[in-house]
């Protein structure tokens, strides 16, 4: 079976692991985490850097550093993991949904204007699957109305828009570090900012709200975000290696754009001239007139050894939120359509061009 994600370990990753041991430093009070925190960034050419546990607390405490008064709106892709709204609705926050674009699978701009309310704080444009946003008129918006930007970057390590790196453009921009992304530290996150009262802020509600001037004493109440000097120490391994994992990604994204640009039964991510994709993961979207659905789709290629994931189900239609009251008869017929016909193959940064050719012998063989 060629799995759809396998992580690649090609750097330092054992030695520090082995520094972590020797020298007794695990928690997040080790070294690593520093260091880490700052090649990220640098590499970026982003001022700060705060490691966390993982992306979607990562998001969370982006979102937190801002203390936005409660009910605040915070405008998000219907196509996107359940994470961002988790996020949202952790800091009494209100999500609102617009769709994404049909043809680069990220948030639908023009949606975006027409959902500005005076409660609305901010815009989380979220990377999709390697690709950016179109992030110059979301700023221009943002800045119109006075809103802040919050950058979901997990998925987009590496990856720019018009020359700048993703993860540099939002007031505050958040990463993940799970197995599946580029850089991995098993589970981890990061936010990056330029603004250092918003790094801060993170820091604050990081580790619990702990102040310096006297330890045990808390004005607020915080979160215990941490990561841990063993993650930081496999995340450090990665970044020294981050040219090296990119260009892994672009010459992925390069043969599967190659071998499946001209077909008839699905498209591919459009790439936008803006973009720089890094290609995390290589997504297939069925076209209207293909009999079987994604589902189906899938359950072929594993008869042929491909393991495959669908697209995000869309955040309109999750039972958990229509539970709280959210999204009950909204409908945003990109995300639908993604959600039901869409998946990606095997991408991950261990794959093999042997693996690749027959990935791709495989979804040409049951789309004939
Ligand atoms: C992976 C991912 C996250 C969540 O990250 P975790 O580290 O798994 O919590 C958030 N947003 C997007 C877009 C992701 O792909």
């Amino acid at each position: 079976m060629i799995i759809v994600n396998e992580p690649l370990f090609i750097g330092n990753e054992k030695k520090y692991l082995q520094e972590c041991i020797e020298t007794g430093w695990i928690s997040s009070e080790g070294s690593f985490v520093k260091k880490f925190e700052e090649q990220f960034t640098s590499y970026l050419g982003v001022k700060h850097g705060i490691a966390v546990a993982n992306g979607t607390v990562s998001l969370e405490l982006a979102l937190r550093a801002l203390e936005l008064e409660k009910g605040s709106e915070v405008i998000i892709p219907s196509h996107t993991i359940i994470s961002c709204v988790m996020a949202v609705l952790n800091c009494d926050l209100v999500p609102v949904l617009v769709d994404v674009d049909p043809y680069n699978w990220t948030i639908d701009v023009n949606q975006v204007k027409d959902k500005i309310s005076k409660k609305t704080k901010v815009i989380m444009p979220v990377h999709m699957f390697g690709h950016s946003c179109d992030m110059d008129p979301i700023m221009e918006l943002a800045e119109k109305h006075g809103l802040y930007v919050l950058e979901d970057a997990a998925e987009v390590h590496g990856g720019k828009y018009k020359g700048k790196y993703c993860g540099s453009f939002g007031h505050l921009s958040s990463f993940s570090f799970y197995a599946n992304k580029i850089i991995t530290t098993g589970e981890g996150g990061m936010v990056t900012t330029d603004d250092e009262k918003l790094a801060e802020k993170c820091r604050y509600y990081r580790n619990l709200c702990f102040q310096p001037q006297q330890r045990f004493l808390h004005e607020d109440l915080g979160f215990n975000f941490r990561i841990t000097n063993l993650q930081a120490a496999v995340g450090m391994a990665q970044v020294e290696v981050f040219d090296k994992l990119i260009s892994i990604k672009k010459k992925q994204g390069a043969i599967y754009t190659e071998a499946f640009k001209e077909n008839n039964a699905f498209q591919i991510q459009k790439v936008e001239p803006w973009a720089e994709h890094v290609y995390w993961v290589f997504g297939l979207l069925l076209k209207d007139d293909v009999e079987f659905d994604g589902k189906e789709w899938a359950k072929r290629l594993i008869e042929l050894k491909v393991q495959t994931r669908p697209f995000f189900w869309g955040m309109h239609e999750q039972p958990a939120l229509h539970k709280l009251g959210f999204f009950k008869n909204e409908h945003y017929p990109v995300t639908e359509k993604l959600s039901r016909r869409g998946l990606y193959v095997p991408s991950g940064m261990a794959l093999t061009d042997e693996q690749m050719k027959q990935v791709i012998e495989a979804v040409k063989q049951t789309t004939n």
